[in-house]
């Protein structure tokens, strides 16, 4: 395990030598997805960074334990406190269940976490299975004086609490500063202060999910879903808390404030937040309309895409950028990660069947691992790892050339580095795997497709509906025409 690596924490706004609190148990929290739709690009991108945070953490020896939540409480864009439930308004829509949305979506975004070659995290609680923990949590706030209750919603307290602690502490701003850039109360509204935010709503008879709480029938605030399973799998406080930097100013700092008020404890000692994915500068985002999914980036079906790019070559893209800075998507970044992600997946192959010669290497081939690792132990730098990878390529390529000489055990470092940091830190495969993987799933849809179709010839529709259906659960939506049956992901 490495004593030095160093993470940018937001909290105290630059970077701190990393110390866990329970070697070697590292305790990591991201905000996960909201599932009623479909995840863009921009999201993969924070996930895919966590990701090499997960697996780089895991490859120096940590234990880690990996939270990413699923938000399925039928929660709302913006300030997910106000407005229409989004849940009901698709499902009313759509005539099915919120959980069947939930599932669906749920489904896809594992499935596009699995394109991209995202590991598992070790616990993905959903909001709606810790309602009990989310009511606890605001029974406490409010027995320690930090919440009230107006009509059957629970509101924090805001300036209550910050006369004790500083509210602003994440992102370093003054109440007076967030008070009055916020809106203005109304005389019907019944919060008591500007920046008050719901821990619990009371559901309107129209609001499909909705629970019993010692408030009513109602469902729990966005923020305090983070809070209740944060703390239930990682304790009160624990070592890293993680998510997109549009969180920083509301959801985590509402999660600061409900720790707080609820144990007295900062909940996380580190807040790492990755910087945004823009499309000519503008945030990728579901409300600006300006979203990929990442289906229309593999199949190139979008007018802002000249092709389609392999989800390697997309992972790979993403990693080329520190995770703090902004990332613009365009075609020609991407052409240039395709071109780029073949140089290395060749060099790999030309690695296996390279000549050693007699006596030292040309170059110095070990300086490359210190290098990486140096990169990584200094805030997650990918950049300058791949820098350091392209390094090895051309070492190689100049050995293959005959330009350059490479002893035995410098062909065993390469190997070793390209294995410890190309698969398991990048988490980058080679592309014939991810289309081993894709002939597969074609010889398993024909299969599943001719199934169909004969009992559709048998005149068997119950078994031929449900293939369709159950597909279309997964995600996959057979099209039948005059020429056959197609499939694609929605
Ligand atoms: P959401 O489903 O909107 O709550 O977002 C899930 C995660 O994606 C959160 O951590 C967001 O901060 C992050 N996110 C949203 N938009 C972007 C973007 N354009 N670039 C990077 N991360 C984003
Ligand atoms: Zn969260």
């Amino acid at each position: 395990m490495n004593s030095n690596q160093l993470i940018y924490n937001t909290l105290s706004r630059k970077k701190e030598v990393f110390k866990p609190l329970h070697i070697p148990l590292v305790g990591l929290y991201v905000c996960g997805p909201t599932v009623y739709s479909d995840v863009h690009l921009g999201n993969c991108r924070t996930f895919i960074s966590f990701d090499i945070v997960y697996r780089y953490l895991c490859y120096v020896g940590y234990k880690v334990r990996y939270v990413r939540n699923i938000t399925d409480a039928g929660h709302l864009e913006g300030d997910r406190d106000e407005g229409e439930d989004k849940f009901a308004k698709k499902a009313k829509l759509e005539l099915v269940e919120p959980m069947e949305i939930v599932q669906r979506y749920t489904l896809g975004f594992h499935s596009v976490m699995s394109h991209f070659n995202c590991m598992p995290p070790s616990i993905e609680p959903t909001a709606t299975g810790h309602i009990v923990e989310q009511i606890e949590m605001t029974k406490k706030i409010i027995e320690n004086g930090y919440a009230y209750e107006a009509n059957g919603t629970i509101y924090f307290d805001v300036e209550k609490y910050a006369k004790e602690e500083n509210y602003g502490v994440l992102t370093n701003r003054e109440l007076d500063d967030l008070i009055s850039n916020s809106r203005e109360l109304h005389g019907q509204d019944e919060k008591k202060g500007r920046l008050d935010f719901a821990l619990w709503i009371k559901a309107q008879p129209d609001h499909l999910m909705r629970w019993q709480s010692p408030w009513g029938e109602g469902f729990p605030g966005w923020h305090i879903e983070c809070s209740a399973m944060s703390r239930k799998y990682l304790g009160d406080t624990f070592d890293i808390h993680g998510g997109g930097m549009d969180l920083a100013a509301t959801h985590h700092t509402n999660e600061i404030a409900q720790s707080q008020a609820c144990n007295h404890n900062t909940p996380a000692n580190y807040w790492m937040h990755t910087n945004m994915l823009t499309v000519n500068g503008v945030r990728m985002s579901k409300s600006a309309g300006n979203g990929f999914l990442p289906e229309d980036l593999f199949t190139g079906n979008h007018p802002l895409l000249e092709k389609g790019y392999s989800p390697m070559t997309v992972r790979f893209f993403m990693m080329q950028t520190h995770y703090r800075s902004t990332l613009d998507f365009s075609n020609e970044a991407l052409q240039a990660s395709e071109k780029g992600f073949k140089r290395l997946m060749e060099a790999m192959k030309t690695l296996e069947k390279l000549n050693a010669s007699e006596g030292k290497s040309t170059s110095n081939i070990s300086e490359l691992k210190q290098n990486c690792d140096a990169a990584m132990n200094d805030d997650f730098n990918t950049p300058i790892v791949i820098a350091n990878l392209f390094e090895a390529v051309r070492i190689i390529n100049s050995v293959n050339d005959g330009k350059e000489k490479i002893s035995v055990e410098d062909i065993a470092v390469l190997k070793k580095l390209f294995n410890d940091y190309i698969v398991e830190v990048l988490g980058l495969l080679p592309e014939e795997t991810s289309s081993a993987k894709n002939d597969s799933l074609d010889t398993i849809m024909k299969l599943i497709v001719d199934i169909r179709n004969n009992a559709k010839q048998n005149k068997d529709y119950t078994t031929s509906d449900k293939i369709r259906d159950e597909l279309l659960k997964a995600n996959i939506e057979l099209k039948d025409s005059k020429d056959g049956t197609n499939w694609n992901f929605k």
